[in-house]
């Protein structure tokens, strides 16, 4: 009997034993494509360079406490990151996994204002149908009702205005620009509503991943967002823990966008699940303010800046950039999504195939032209990630909320290792999965 307290307690899963490029191997020996682990195998199960850095570290120093001391692939992942990261972003604080890193970035945004003496500053906005982790500060500021609703009196009172989510709500009659403009207006009407010298910070996903399932937002959406973030003070938060480190065919997916945030926030494919890390960019301006005002960010945990976690996540980030792995994740997404379209295009409860780069999604619906979500009752993405697993596909599949706002969609996060034979393997599972299931 096993005394693991695992997620789902209802259900045994099955053991994993080893891993090969694209693949996860069970110890029955079953091999699973692993498109789907949240987006974290960025570069596969069994990379040599992250694997070799990992033993070295290990070997020189395992670990160091940044209360007292930095280390080496620290400064050197910084040095890296802030080499390609955009616009005046400037410093990088290494935390162990996503929610650890909006939780940093909304104290960051706090202590921000209190060093520069606007204290009144303490809002957080941030979007319906979002996820930005789990912890309490993070939990609050995802707008997931079903993920929020038996600790919403725990959370902290942040508001949220409509994701930029053009499938399901954008008017009849309406292009696409103009329906990004309406609804990045929105922040601008929320900042006035709260007052716009309480608000400190708007956080959202360049592109959603685990609550909409790969949805980006229209060109000019961030534009806007940016514009009306400088007109009030407001930091601007961007979240890239799932959508980051290449996966949407940019290193960051903010350059797709073409805005520069003032925090941004990356975890999963910065360690690739060799080692838990996560990580929360700056910008000079904000960095100036601590160092100049009390010297102190008022923030951290134990194993911030780990020298094996670091040493993984620096092997990782030099292979994406020397192999320019981003690239090949922009035009291996191509790939994968006119096969899902030529597969699924016409499925009956295939209301929208999108995303970018290796990371697509695939609306189900009950209707097609209704475009009515399918009864969350039914829990069929939970059905269908189930099916996927017996098949030997590992995909990310999420259930609607029972508020109707949000249906089922299944996530695809391959590897951006990828093969073509594999992404027909991918492609072959999934539609035997939906065949099963709907
Ligand atoms: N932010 C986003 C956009 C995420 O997708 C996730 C996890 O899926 C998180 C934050 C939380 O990351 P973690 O599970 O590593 O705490």
């Amino acid at each position: 009997m096993s005394h693991v307290f695992p997620r789902h307690t209802k259900s045994v899963l099955p053991v994993a034993a080893s891993g090969d490029g694209a693949y996860l191997i069970d110890d029955q020996g079953k091999r699973y494509l692993d498109c789907g682990d949240a987006a974290v195998s960025c570069l596969g199960h069994s990379n040599p360079a992250v694997i070799a850095a990992v033993q070295a570290q290990v070997e020189k120093i395992a670990f160091a406490h940044t209360g007292f001391m930095t280390s080496q692939p620290a400064e050197a992942l910084a040095d890296l990151l802030i080499e390609h990261a955009p616009g005046d972003l400037d410093r990088v604080y290494f935390v162990s996994g996503g929610s650890e890193a909006t939780e940093a970035a909304i104290k960051l945004a706090r202590q921000y204002y209190m060093e520069i003496g606007q204290p009144e500053r303490c809002h957080v906005i941030a979007r319906r149908q979002s996820y930005h982790g789990n912890t309490l500060g993070a939990l609050s500021a995802g707008g997931n009702a079903w993920r929020r609703a038996q600790f919403a009196p725990l959370l902290v009172d942040m508001t949220h205005i409509a994701p930029c989510y053009e499938y399901a709500e954008k008017a009849e009659g309406e292009c696409s620009f103009d329906y990004g403009q309406r609804v990045a207006n929105e922040l601008e009407t929320e900042i006035l509503r709260v007052g716009p010298e309480k608000v400190m910070a708007f956080m959202a996903e360049p592109v959603v991943g685990a609550t909409l399932g790969a949805v980006p937002s229209v060109d000019g959406y961030y534009k806007r967002i940016r514009e009306i973030c400088d007109q009030y003070g407001v930091l601007l938060i961007l979240d890239e823990v799932m959508c980051g480190m290449g996966r949407t065919g940019h290193l960051f997916a903010c350059d797709h966008d073409g805005v520069v945030p003032d925090i941004l926030c990356i975890a999963k494919g910065l360690g690739a699940g060799y080692q838990p890390i996560g990580a929360m960019l700056c910008s000079a301006r904000i960095y100036a303010a601590i160092r100049d005002g009390s010297g102190f960010f008022q923030h951290g945990h134990t194993y911030v800046g780990h020298p094996v976690a670091t040493a993984a996540a620096l092997a990782v980030v030099t292979e994406l950039t020397t192999r320019d792995l981003p690239a090949r994740a922009a035009q291996m997404g191509e790939k994968l999504q006119s096969a899902l379209e030529a597969a699924l295009g016409q499925h009956p409860n295939v209301g929208d195939i999108r995303g970018r780069g290796l990371f697509r999604g695939i609306e189900l619906v009950a209707d097609r032209d209704s475009k009515t979500p399918l009864d969350p009752a039914l829990g069929t993405a939970a059905k269908v990630k189930k099916a996927a697993l017996a098949q030997g596909l590992i995909c990310y599949p999420m259930s609607g909320t029972r508020d109707g706002k949000q249906g089922d969609h299944i996530l695809l996060a391959p590897p951006f290792i990828i093969e073509d034979d594999q992404i027909d393997e991918l492609v072959t599972k999934l539609t035997a999965a939906l065949t099963e299931v709907l």
